[in-house]
């Protein structure tokens, strides 16, 4: 196997008119990557998955876990720009994991709705890389269709008694607390749905990890509750508001992550262009046949063209519009580019494509659960369509997906 490292690289370019502050964070970023090996440690993660805890620790130094965090909560309230170009380049640099890093205390921002309290014991130790926070959300028999959980919270006294089972949860195995959503009362639908900060060694919560494709490091599982007892100043805002804290923060997640996948998918690219010009057969470089060169130009265009799509939904966001289709629509689009772009490079690197020999393999598996995570590409589509087709809902908890 050549040595992955980025080094041999170039750049990953920068997003149209780029600001100072902006070039200046991706050199910093690309540094990070070299000095912490990033490109190996992705590698690494797959092989013996575990959680990367120093990596961790490291980015949490710098600011860079939930980059967009208030300074009021102890964050760096870097802008969305900002954090667009740090995810690009750890994600160009060292896969999906880094990046990934990165935005989950993003997911967590739920949380700024609860008491000052509870954002001073949770929060702000989450962005400082002393404890992990799960979401927790998808049920067996409630994925996309969120609204319909079925977890119990009932208030008893002082406490809320938790009931139920949460499915396909990331970091079952290493989250310290997670955010936990259940219904106080499920006539309500939505609008009965209530979030809460549950640390996960109450008694009453047993784990199960799943074995997955990819995504490893992320030791998914599946957590039982069963009569989990919850001090109510772990409610997380007010009963019946935790559909809504959850949607808030869905749309920039699902930018973000499409450019999280594009730029995945670009290191794969490069090194195939290394790849089909060093590689002989028929007395040529590979890169001279068209079978192979054709599929790799149409890729460059569709990663730049997603990119630029991405990049534009962004400035929209970053300018206080809604854009949840747009969002929608760029993770889709990111994704099945990135996947797509993945699979030719695991072609044109012949047999050896198809092992551990290249990372592009493990980029493909861990991409394609983008498909699924943070929205199905079905839902996404189903978002998009509705707004952009302006169609009537037919059900009072519309289709949004979940984590
Ligand atoms: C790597 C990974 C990490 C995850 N992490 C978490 C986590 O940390 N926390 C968490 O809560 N969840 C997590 N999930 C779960 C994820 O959010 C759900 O799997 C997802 O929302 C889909 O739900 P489901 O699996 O129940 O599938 P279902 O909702 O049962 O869907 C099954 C299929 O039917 C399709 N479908 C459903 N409804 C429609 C429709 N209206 N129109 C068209 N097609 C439809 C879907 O697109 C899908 O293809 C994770 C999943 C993955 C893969």
């Amino acid at each position: 196997m050549t040595d992955p490292d980025p080094h041999s690289l170039p750049p990953y370019p920068l997003s149209p008119g780029a600001a100072a502050a902006e070039t200046e964070l991706r050199e910093e970023v690309r540094r990070f990557v070299r000095e912490h090996g990033l490109a190996r440690r992705y590698v690494e993660l797959d092989v013996q998955p575990s959680f990367p805890k120093a990596e961790w620790k490291a980015l949490a130094q710098l600011g860079w876990l939930g980059p967009r965090a208030p300074r009021s909560a102890g964050g760096k309230g870097l802008s969305l720009a900002q954090e667009a170009a740090l995810m690009e380049e750890l994600a160009y640099g060292g896969g999906s994991v880094f990046a990934k890093l990165v935005l989950q205390p993003e997911f967590c921002s739920p949380l700024l709705h609860g008491s000052p309290d509870l954002v001073g014991r949770w929060y702000t130790p989450m962005l400082r890389g002393e404890l992990l926070v799960g979401n927790q959300i998808t049920e067996p028999n409630a994925g996309s269709d969120a609204a319909a959980l079925s977890t119990r919270a009932e208030l008893q006294g002082e406490e809320y008694v938790l009931t139920g089972t949460k499915s396909e949860i990331a970091f079952a195995a290493d989250a310290q607390a997670a955010i936990v959503y259940a219904t106080v009362d499920p006539s309500r639908g939505s609008h009965g749905i209530t979030a809460f900060l549950v640390p996960q060694d109450l008694r009453g919560i047993r784990t199960e990890l799943v074995d997955d494709l990819g995504e490893r490091w992320m030791r998914r599982g599946t957590v039982h509750y069963d009569q989990v007892r919850v001090p109510r100043s772990l409610r997380i805002g007010e009963e019946g508001r935790g559909f809504q804290y959850l949607m808030e923060e869905l749309t920039p997640e699902r930018c973000l992550l499409g450019l999280l996948y594009l730029a995945v998918a670009r290191a794969s690219w490069e090194e195939s262009r290394t790849y089909v010009r060093d590689r002989i057969a028929f007395g040529r470089p590979i890169g001279s046949f068209q079978g192979v060169s054709f599929p790799l130009v149409e890729d460059l265009a569709r990663i730049e063209g997603a990119r630029l799509f991405g990049w534009s939904v962004l400035a929209q966001l970053a300018g206080g519009e809604r854009m949840d289709a747009g969002s929608a629509l760029v993770k889709w689009l990111g994704n099945e580019t990135a996947l797509t772009a993945l699979d030719h490079a695991m072609q044109v690197h012949g047999g050896s494509g198809y092992s551990r020999r290249w990372p592009h393999e493990q980029r493909w598996r861990d991409v394609r659960s983008g498909t699924t995570a943070h929205g199905t590409s079905e839902i996404l589509r189903v978002v998009a369509a509705r707004e952009l087709l302006q169609l009537p809902s037919g059900k009072k908890d519309r289709p949004h997906g979940s984590s």
